[in-house]
């Protein structure tokens, strides 16, 4: 029976937990102790937000995060053969010049994101993009794709369909539905179209900021229960989370097919084979 194997390389909120504000008040601020807990109990240690979808020997990153680095090196990432991007925001993308470590010579690693993602990676890192003629080491060599919400594409025998979300200033920030897996690590508001191409996975990754109060571009947690429980996945699991979800306390109010994902947790989902004569 054929595979997909997700890996949670990172499931903190845009600053990481332990975040470097609560260390500054010497964790007197942090609401649940999460931050001081992270040192004892590592599902409280979130790096920030990216998946590794593998099947058939091919692995698909979902953002390059901050956090690019220190994940490839924790799961022992060996190969790296195509990148969806989300959206632009500094949490996701910020690692995209380690990528260099994957990139095969003369043979440019595709990146796929929508217009408005692809324009801000070109500009944000204009080095990889315009290289200079002289070109020194290190310079990854990347194939950009525009993908369109709807319009779905094959990556290594894996139907791919991005959606678009609404996630504070950005225009087209995207969701993905991977296979048998939605992933959706920044929502506030889904509209209808993503909600039917997001329904009945099997493995659905959602956004759960923090408990309350709300937050003007990401669900709190009630709110993606919610929307979780409107999109029936068989299980669904909680990431780009802050320092205000506790893995321990927090964990007994969600529903028996709800969990929050931690950092290093791995998800395989058995597909069915059509049987031929
Ligand atoms: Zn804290
Ligand atoms: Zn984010």
């Amino acid at each position: 029976m054929a595979s997909v194997k997700l890996t949670f390389l990172g499931t903190g909120t845009s600053h990481g937990v332990p975040c470097i504000d609560c260390m500054l008040t010497d964790y007197a601020a942090c609401p649940q102790g999460v931050c001081r807990a992270a040192q004892q109990d590592a599902r409280h240690s979130r790096t920030r937000c990216s998946v590794l979808v593998e099947a058939a020997d091919r692995a698909i990153l979902v953002d390059t995060s901050l956090d690019f680095r220190a994940q490839m090196l924790a799961q022992r990432v060996r190969q790296v053969d195509a990148v969806l991007f989300t959206h632009s925001h500094a949490d996701h993308i910020g690692g995209l010049p380690d990528i260099r470590s994957y990139c095969r010579p003369g043979q440019a690693l595709p990146i796929y994101g929508a217009q408005e993602t692809i324009t801000a990676l070109t500009r944000r890192f204009d080095y990889i993009f315009n290289p200079p003629e002289i070109k020194g080491g290190g310079i990854p060599e990347l194939a950009t794709q525009v993908v369109r919400a709807g319009e779905s594409f094959s990556l290594f025998g894996l139907e791919v369909t991005p959606a678009r979300v609404e996630h504070g200033s950005t225009r087209e920030c995207l969701g993905y539905r991977i296979g048998p897996i939605a992933y959706v690590p920044d929502v506030k508001v889904m509209p209808d179209e993503a909600k039917a191409i997001f329904s009945g996975v099997d493995v659905l990754v959602l956004n759960a900021l923090r408990r309350a109060p709300e937050h003007p571009t990401h669900l709190t947690l009630e709110a993606s229960v919610a929307l979780a429980q409107e999109l029936h996945p068989k299980v669904c699991y909680f990431t780009h989370l802050s320092h205000d979800i506790h893995y321990v306390h927090d964990q007994p109010s969600l529903p028996s097919n709800m969990d929050f994902a931690y950092d290093g947790l791995t998800v395989t989902i058995e597909l069915p084979r059509i049987p031929r004569a």
